[in-house]
């Protein structure tokens, strides 16, 4: 697997494969097998894949979150050579961010209004400044995000569509543990008790979505439901639940089984913020 650490090194990779279809996946390293399965989406539909690494500060809106990112680039590495990765690029802020460390600003059209946008200030803007500037230096043919950060999967085919980059981008599932967590960077933080509490996340959403009526529960009741049974796991305190259209990202009014839809939730699990989002119809 080719490492590459400047512009010039990307131009000249770039080059020796000017023909094969290119797949590109942005990552902030701790890779795990969520990251790995994006890998092999793009190895099956691309001929040659390349993995970023970077911890993208303007995308952090706590210099603590920023700080405590865990950083395990050896074994990343050692895992996506593993994985048949092509190559890897290994950028710094100067490489991306030439005229100092700002953000673009953006108009996502109110994909950003609730959920990560609402208690995250400044992190879509800081996100997709530095995708669009890996797709202006790569210029991938396709780009694979994961649908564990749905909001921004949204939010990048939002931008793309409006600024027309040519890539196309490629959603991938949620990779889960045996016992439903959502695999996560994160997760390495908890401690056992939390690494316990964090799987019932999933479970009691699951639950809760399966015993769902939509002609008798109203988005309003059952997000309240699952506020109630997630807030009765010991270390687990709730940020928010919501039901929201799978297009727009705007909360439903009420729940219409012909209309894609889905919950996401944020928790606090001890020390450690979680994310998850499930398919409700
Ligand atoms: P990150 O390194 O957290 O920025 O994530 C890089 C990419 O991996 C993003 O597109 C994430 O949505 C995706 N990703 C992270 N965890 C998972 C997971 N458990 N399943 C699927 N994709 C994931």
């Amino acid at each position: 697997m080719e490492h590459i650490r400047s512009i010039e090194e990307l131009a000249r990779w770039k080059s020796e494969g000017r023909e094969k279809k290119l797949g590109f996946v942005p990552t902030m390293g701790a890779l795990h097998e969520g990251h790995l399965s994006l890998v092999r989406l793009s190895q099956s539909k691309c001929d040659r894949t390349l993995v970023s690494i970077y911890v993208n500060p303007t995308q952090f809106n706590k210099a603590e979150d920023l700080e405590k990112y865990p950083n395990t680039l050896e074994e990343d590495l050692r895992a996506l050579d593993a994985q048949g990765c092509d190559a890897v690029f290994l950028p710094d802020a100067a490489m991306l961010y030439p005229d100092g460390l700002e953000a673009r600003s953006f108009d996502f059209e109110g994909l950003d209004r609730y959920m990560e946008g609402e208690g995250r200030p400044g992190h879509f803007e800081g996100m997709a400044t530095v995708v669009t500037r890996f797709f202006d230096l790569i210029k991938p043919d396709c780009a694979i995000f994961g649908e564990k950060d749905y909001q921004q999967l949204s939010i990048i085919k939002q931008v793309v569509a409006k600024e027309r980059w040519p890539v196309e981008i490629v959603p991938a599932a949620i990779s889960r543990e045996p016992d439903g967590l959502a695999m996560s960077s994160r997760n390495m933080r908890l401690t056992a008790y939390e690494r316990e509490d964090a799987a019932q996340i999933f479970s009691r959403l699951q639950s809760a979505i399966s015993k769902l009526n939509s002609q008798e529960s109203t988005p309003e009741t059952f997000e309240t439901a699952c506020i109630k049974a997630l807030n009765a796991v010991p270390t687990i305190n709730v940020e928010y639940v919501r039901c929201c259209d799978a297009l727009t990202l705007q909360p439903l009014d009420q729940f219409d089984a012909s209309r894609s839809s889905r919950v996401f939730a944020a928790v606090q699990c001890g020390k450690v913020r979680l994310i998850d989002n499930l398919p409700l119809f």
